[in-house]
């Protein structure tokens, strides 16, 4: 498999602060790919020093080959980037906007056109395409950024936290959309700091923490390293008293009852025999695999940002 993307040691000094302390890795051509990682772990700073916005302090970034400087105008053509920050024109209405990018790479005719009109569409932003931009609401500033770094057809689409503050119905919107170019062949880089979105969006991820790669592999083989397994438990009583070998596992309560983790090696029936010896009735038990939540939590020892 080529790479869509080539990060090697890439560094980002910001005087005496480290944003990024030697980044290596490759996306993979074709890849869905997810950058995740609290707020500060240098996220930002990695995908705007990828789409050529900021000047690494050391270190190379190639996109299907072309050097993000030496060859900035080639990458520009190559990727795609929708910014975590949200434009406010107050002069261009969207299509204005839209057509403007277009001519920016050279793109104009009847094809474009209908591009734009296919854009436009699919992020319903039809009703909308001729208002001022700075006129329009949050999310839809969201799509009309999606719109702005699809215009020109790039391989590589990189979406920094695209969801933030957006509605539930708007983040499916954009989840199905970008399935969908997926699917068509696009690379696809999304920044998230919802987990649960890139558990279910993301073939691979990369962890960040302080302008560092904790972990980098498969969704699948994150959660399936995690040591442990969790057990979910309500019983009879509201208040029961646990004795010391369910409180060591407890991770916490709550009105639905505890949560408790496993060791993977332990088996089920050593589980059932610790609560069946607590004396305690059991109203409900269910058992589950980690979510990227906590493997993310195993890995960096902190709370989601
Ligand atoms: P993320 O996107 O993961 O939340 P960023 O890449 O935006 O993180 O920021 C990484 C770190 O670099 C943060 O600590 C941030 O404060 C710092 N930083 C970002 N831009 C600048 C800048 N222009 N000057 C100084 N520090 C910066
Ligand atoms: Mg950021």
């Amino acid at each position: 498999m080529s790479s869509a993307v080539k990060f090697e040691q890439v560094t980002k000094q910001y005087g005496d602060f480290e944003a990024l302390k030697g980044i290596s890795f490759d996306v993979e051509e074709g890849a869905f790919f997810g950058l995740l990682g609290p707020n500060g772990a240098g996220k930002s700073t990695l995908i705007n020093a990828m789409s050529g916005l900021l000047v690494p302090s050391s270190g190379q970034i190639r996109v299907h080959g072309c050097d993000v400087i030496k060859d900035y105008r080639q990458t520009r053509r190559l990727l795609g980037l929708v910014p975590q920050e949200l434009i406010s024109d107050p002069f261009f209405s969207i299509r204005q906007l839209l057509e403007l990018q277009s001519g920016y790479f050279g793109l104009k005719g009847k094809q474009q056109k209908a591009w734009i009109d296919e854009l436009l569409h699919r992020l319903a932003l039809v009703d909308k395409a001729d208002a001022i931009t700075n006129q329009l609401s949050g999310g839809m500033k969201r799509r009309v950024l999606i719109a702005m770094a699809l215009v020109h057809k790039p391989k590589v689409l990189v979406l920094d936290e695209p969801t933030a503050g957006v509605d539930v119905d708007l983040r499916h919107t954009l989840w199905e959309f970008t399935k969908e170019l997926h699917q068509q062949g696009h690379t696809i880089i999304l920044t998230t700091h919802y987990l649960e979105e890139a558990e279910a969006l993301c073939e691979k991820v990369a962890i960040m923490q302080k302008g560092e790669v904790k972990a980098l592999d498969t969704t699948s083989q994150l959660l399936a390293s995690h040591p442990f397994r969790y057990v979910r438990v309500s019983f009879e009583e509201a208040n029961p008293d646990l004795n010391e070998a369910l409180a060591s596992r407890l991770v916490e309560s709550d009105a639905s009852g505890h949560l408790f983790k496993v060791e993977k090696e332990q088996t089920m029936s050593e589980m059932l025999g610790m609560i069946h010896s607590s004396g305690l009735q059991v109203k409900d038990i269910r058992s589950r695999d980690a979510t990227l939540e906590e493997v993310f939590m195993q890995l960096t020892g902190a709370a989601q940002a």
